[in-house]
């Protein structure tokens, strides 16, 4: 087991009642990791020593802020093997997942790295005669991060890196389930040498999260939030944010469709199909959860599709290599138990795999999949996925927009144009021609619309997401006044 401290100026921490919480394993139920359960006061201390460290950090040049995330990622990088056994023993997921995570958390401290250098204003042609009018970014002050925990290197990350290059100073809220996992990232960074009080990292008992979440929101010190989890609690979020007026970025739940087109190459399409469905076990925000495919191709499509799905090994990460490790927890178990049950009720066909009686979940298709059904609008987050057979791309389309979700989505078709025409239809944030769903780079602006959230995390998205666009000039001549 595990025992973990959080962050606070510097000092590694636990909350001031000495309260903690457990995290186990979903395959075991072993106790993985004990963290601290922070009260509302300890959340608000951590914020505070954010808020003291903001002056001196948002003063620094981009060169230091960029050596510090440098070293960071390599300070990252080196934990690889403390990754995967922490992700293998809070979340069951699979070694390959791990290997991912680090590696594009890495690239993302990497990439805010070069950002800093990057954070530019603009001259703005004045009216008033000998007046020099710019619009400048600048640093906004304590940023709020939460994270979850499904790509849990990735995402932490992804809540601190561009805040801290922009010079902002940051508190991340650590998820409930992967504590050790996120407390890995703030070692990594304290190891790189920020000054204290530049991250802070707090942990709260699952019970606590409301109340240590909206006090939190609402220190004023705090000028951005920025939350990646599931649609439902980013509405919650949203609201303390709308309250407290402060701006939030919110990257949360989807339901990625999957246009297979009647002339999709099938290799290609069976491969990005696959992976984007069932990499970490179906459970990424861009997860491949609606199969939209050409009644033309369906049967030849579905039966290589299948093949490959049997053929995808499951099993326990941490005895060995495996594409489908443990999902998250039983609730994910039952959850997608009911929606198999259901749709089975209304008529889909299981292709392979189906219900569960262990974490251990196999890759499951469901056939002939119907509005009706609730596995055709609802989010799975689980290797459970529906197929939904169309007749032309205009059904291909509306069933691709008949969802509340709108992360990412992705066509298959030999026709580029063709492929274009149908992914500039599609409402979703991200959509990707002749890939998979599962798709992510840093540099790129990924956000989503509907349901799916508001605002981006990457590349120049970020710095606009993260600093203050200030109007400043300077009157270099005489001014003439009405009075
Ligand atoms: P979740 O929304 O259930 O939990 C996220 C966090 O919300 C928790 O750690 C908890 O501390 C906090 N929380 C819970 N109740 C709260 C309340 N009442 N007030 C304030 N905070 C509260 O999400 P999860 O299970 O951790 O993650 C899975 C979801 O995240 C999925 O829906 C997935 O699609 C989404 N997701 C989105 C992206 C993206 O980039 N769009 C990426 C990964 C995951």
């Amino acid at each position: 087991m595990n025992t973990i401290s959080m962050l606070i100026n510097g000092e590694p921490s636990q909350a001031e009642n000495g309260a903690t919480f457990e995290r186990s394993n979903p395959l075991d139920g072993q106790v993985a990791t004990r963290a601290p359960a922070a009260s509302v006061a300890d959340a608000l201390r951590a914020v505070d020593a954010a808020a003291a460290a903001f002056p001196a950090w948002s003063a620094t040049g981009p060169g230091e802020r960029r050596a510090l995330l440098i070293k960071a990622a390599r300070a990252l990088e080196a934990k690889g093997e403390a990754f995967a056994a922490a992700m293998a023993a809070e979340t069951g997921a699979s070694g390959i997942w791990a290997g991912f995570n680090v590696h594009l958390a890495a690239n993302t401290l990497l990439e805010a790295a070069a950002l800093t250098t990057q954070i530019n204003g603009e001259v703005i042609p004045s009216d008033l005669p000998g007046n020099l009018a710019m619009g400048v970014r600048q640093a906004a002050g304590v940023v709020l991060g939460m994270a979850p925990w499904n790509a849990p290197v990735i995402l932490g990350v992804r809540a601190i890196a561009v805040p801290l290059a922009c010079g902002n100073t940051v508190v991340l809220k650590g998820s409930e389930l992967c504590p050790a996992t996120h407390g890995l990232i703030i070692a990594a960074l304290q190891e790189a040498g920020l000054p204290k009080g530049v991250v802070n990292f707090v942990t709260n008992a699952p019970a606590d999260a409301a109340a240590v979440v909206e006090a939190m929101i609402a220190h004023r010190a705090v000028r951005r939030v920025n939350f990646t989890g599931s649609t439902q609690v980013g509405k919650i979020i949203a609201m303390h944010c709308a309250k407290y007026l402060k701006p939030a970025v919110l990257e949360l739940g989807g339901k990625a469709p999957v246009l297979v087109l009647d002339d999709a190459d099938p290799d290609a399409a069976v491969n990005g199909v696959a992976f984007g469905a069932f990499a970490n076990s179906g459970q990424i925000c861009m997860s491949t959860e609606r199969i939209i495919v050409d009644h033309k191709i369906a049967d030849d499509f579905v039966r290589r599709l299948v093949a490959k799905a049997n053929s995808l090994p499951l099993g326990d990460p941490r005895l060995g290599p495996v594409v489908l490790g443990s999902v998250v927890d039983s609730k994910t178990v039952e959850r997608c138990n009911a929606l198999i049950d259901d749709a089975l009720s209304k008529g889909a066909k299981l292709l392979c795999g189906g219900k569960a009686d262990s974490s251990l979940m196999a890759a499951t298709l469901l056939d002939h999949v119907t509005p009706a059904m609730r596995i055709y609008a609802e989010e799975s987050f689980a290797p459970v996925k529906g197929i939904v057979r169309v007749n032309g791309d205009e059904e291909a389309i509306a069933c691709a927009n008949d969802n509340e979700y709108g992360l990412a989505s992705a066509v298959f078709s030999r026709d580029t144009a063709r492929a274009l025409l149908v992914a500039g239809r599609i409402e979703s944030g991200i959509c990707h021609i002749n890939g998979a769903t599962v798709h992510d780079e840093p540099q790129m602006p990924f956000g989503g619309v509907k349901g799916s959230g508001i605002g981006h995390f990457g590349g120049k998205a970020g710095i606009d997401a993260f600093t203050d666009l200030r109007w400043i000039t300077l009157q270099t001549t005489p001014r003439a006044y009405p009075f």
